[in-house]
């Protein structure tokens, strides 16, 4: 059965779909990615103004304050702006596509699938959560948030969520109606 994400490709699929998940969340100095980016971590606090963030934080943006990452000096990559949007997934998807291409093109339609899902997994479950998120950067700077059950960053919901996205977009019917 030829499809989009046949058989063979399920396991490229689901792996690369849970590693895309928590990618969008590299803007923060404690997230699973972002704890490696040697790049300092800031805080801007309600009294204290800006100043360096500490592992005693936590993810949580700890003690009411905006976490983000000094990308530059005094530019600030604030978590869940920029990184946190449709703009973002289109960059990690063609990027994950073009390594493909380079470099293990028989996955290059599993492994980018994979990424959109996680990506965007990560982003819906975000716009439910407590903080908005930059959801159309680069088109705009707005932010979005929909009211509904709190779901939180890193809880087993998450992981389930993607899970069960993940496994519907690699189910028979989503393949067959991806192959029209
Ligand atoms: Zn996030």
């Amino acid at each position: 059965m030829s499809a989009l994400v046949p058989h063979a490709d399920l396991a490229p699929f689901l792996v690369s779909a849970a590693l895309a998940g928590p990618l969008a969340d590299v803007d923060h100095p404690a997230s699973m990615y972002g704890r490696f980016i040697p790049l300092p971590g800031v805080i801007l606090g309600s009294k204290e103004g800006l100043r360096a963030w500490t592992p005693s934080f936590g993810f949580r943006d700890g003690h009411g304050g905006r976490v983000g990452r000094e990308i530059l000096p005094k530019v600030i990559l604030w978590h869940r702006a920029q990184t946190h949007s449709l703009g973002a997934a289109a960059i990690a998807a063609a990027a994950t596509a073009l390594l493909c291409w380079l470099f293990f093109r028989q996955a290059l339609l599993p492994v980018t699938l994979g990424v959109c899902v996680g990506y965007l997994s990560h982003l819906a479950l975000d716009l439910i959560n407590i903080s908005p998120i930059m959801l159309w950067w680069p088109f705009s700077r707005k932010t979005a948030h929909i009211r509904w059950p709190r779901i939180r960053v890193g809880s087993p919901w998450e992981w389930l969520v993607t899970a069960a996205l993940a496994l519907g977009m690699a189910g028979d019917g989503v393949m067959r109606l991806l192959r029209l």
